[in-house]
């Protein structure tokens, strides 16, 4: 029988620190994965610095190509220094090399460039692969408003899923203990292709040819329960089966603790969401206010983003993910806490400049979703003049495009409980 190979695509601060623990677990898993890891890499050219295990001041200046440097030193000197990454995760500056004969596709980089490396990948992958989207935004078109996950599958004729929870990468790279969500919901035949259990060795395995579809026979099912216009090809029977348990091996750890859930808008949304959140509590926490006025921030913030998701995702989001899940409350917790969309906001405030330079001087290219997502959630509600049912989404908005001050934000939100 045949393993799934694996590549991560995308090696930032998150998308080393997935890699890194996908890594260990084909490594804890052979009988289901490929031992290697693929992981692309946008590369470029850079140095090594004192943040680095490998740092030598006599050669400091010198420049490298990262992907070089994570495959001699495995290390990525830029978005994860310090931290030692498995031998098999192979660094690739080649999109479609790395994603060669790969049935799982992890998507973990910014969201603004997952356009451009989608549209490389057309025709590049296996037909019958499955995709899990880390990546925390959401995708504003004039058409109106869609999940990464469900976006990435519609464009490559594939099903993903979406990983996402409170889950501030650099503490899971120090393998400090975290709670993460997985949302995995592809229509039921292509999990019920083989309903052997696990601990069978597959020579004894029994198939269902009843319920075995034919190739292309599967209706694809977006993360609304809607059906959509792509036939999802299915996974042969030669490889283990993509479902809830396959992926959990995958991804969970002893410091990496997975729940497998369905709601993939949910999961999805709150990821995105909660950047907009971390934002605001950055600029109050700024302004000195404290405690109570972040908790004030976390409390509207979960409103509008539960509300969010149930008037533009419809009734299939659970109102649970966000309170019950570390995809939800917790996310927003972490974010308002240490998050980078917290801090840089934050800083502006105190030094008075935007959140935008202080991202340009602070982050060393590690990128903020906040800024983008405000500003595409706020021409997505805009355009369906909805902008005064999102105050607190509105109010961040304004403060980063100079309309409103940070103070404002109390009589913005006040108009909430009125709403309410
Ligand atoms: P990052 O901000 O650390 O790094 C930026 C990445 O973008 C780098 O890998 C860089 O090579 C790449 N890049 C730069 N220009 C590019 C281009 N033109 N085309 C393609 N790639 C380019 O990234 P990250 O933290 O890994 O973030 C990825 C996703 O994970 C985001 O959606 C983020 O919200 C989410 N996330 C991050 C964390 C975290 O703590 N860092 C935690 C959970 C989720
Ligand atoms: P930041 O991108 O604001 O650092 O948030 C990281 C995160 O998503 C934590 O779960």
């Amino acid at each position: 029988s045949k393993k799934h190979k694996v590549t991560v695509v995308g090696s930032g601060n998150w998308g080393s620190t997935i890699s890194k623990i996908v890594a260990e677990n084909t490594k804890e898993h052979p009988d289901i994965f490929e031992e290697e890891v693929q992981m692309w890499v946008y590369e470029e050219e850079v140095t090594i610095t004192e943040k680095s295990k490998h740092y030598d001041a006599s050669k400091a200046g010198q420049k490298h190509k990262l992907t070089e440097l994570i495959n001699t030193l495995h290390e990525n000197v830029k978005y994860l220094p310090g931290i030692a990454l498995p031998t098999n995760v192979v660094a690739n500056p080649s999109l479609q090399d790395a994603v060669r004969d790969s049935s799982i596709l992890v998507f973990n980089l910014p969201h603004q460039f997952i356009g451009n490396v989608c549209k490389q990948l057309q025709g590049h992958i296996l037909p019958f692969a499955r995709g899990i989207s880390c990546i925390k935004g959401v995708n504003v078109t004039d058409e109106g408003i869609s999940l990464f996950s469900e976006w990435i599958g519609d464009g490559l004729g594939i099903y993903c899923g979406a990983l996402s929870g409170a889950n501030i990468a650099s503490e899971i790279a120090a393998e400090k203990w975290s709670e993460t969500t997985i949302a995995y919901d592809p229509p039921p035949m292509d999990n019920s292709r083989n309903p052997t259990p696990r601990n069978r060795s597959p020579a004894s395995s029994t198939f269902d040819l009843s319920i075995t579809p034919v190739d292309g026979d599967m209706q694809h099912k977006d993360a609304r329960g809607r059906a959509s216009k792509t036939k999802l090809t299915p996974v042969p029977n030669e490889y283990p089966p993509l479902d809830h348990e396959t992926f959990s091996q995958l991804f969970h750890r002893p410091y990496f603790h997975v729940s497998m859930v369905s709601d993939v808008a949910g999961v999805s949304l709150g990821g995105a969401l909660k950047n907009i959140v971390a934002l605001a509590a950055g600029f109050v926490d700024g302004r000195g206010w404290g405690d109570n006025a972040k908790a004030a921030i976390m409390r509207v913030g979960l409103m509008e983003m539960v509300k969010f998701g149930k008037e533009f995702f419809g009734e299939t989001v659970s109102t649970a993910t966000f309170t019950e899940e570390s995809a939800g409350v917790a996310d927003l917790i972490t974010s308002c806490s240490g998050g980078r969309n917290f801090r840089c906001a934050k800083m502006a405030v105190e030094r008075g400049v935007s959140v935008e330079e202080v991202e340009r001087t602070e982050l060393d290219g590690q990128m903020l979703q906040g800024t983008s997502t405000a500003r595409e959630v706020n021409s997505f509600l805009r355009a369906r003049g909805k902008e005064q049912d999102y105050p607190l989404f509105t109010a961040v908005i304004g403060i980063l495009d100079g309309k409103y001050q940070v103070d404002d934000i109390p009589s913005l939100v006040q108009r909430a409980a009125h709403i309410r």
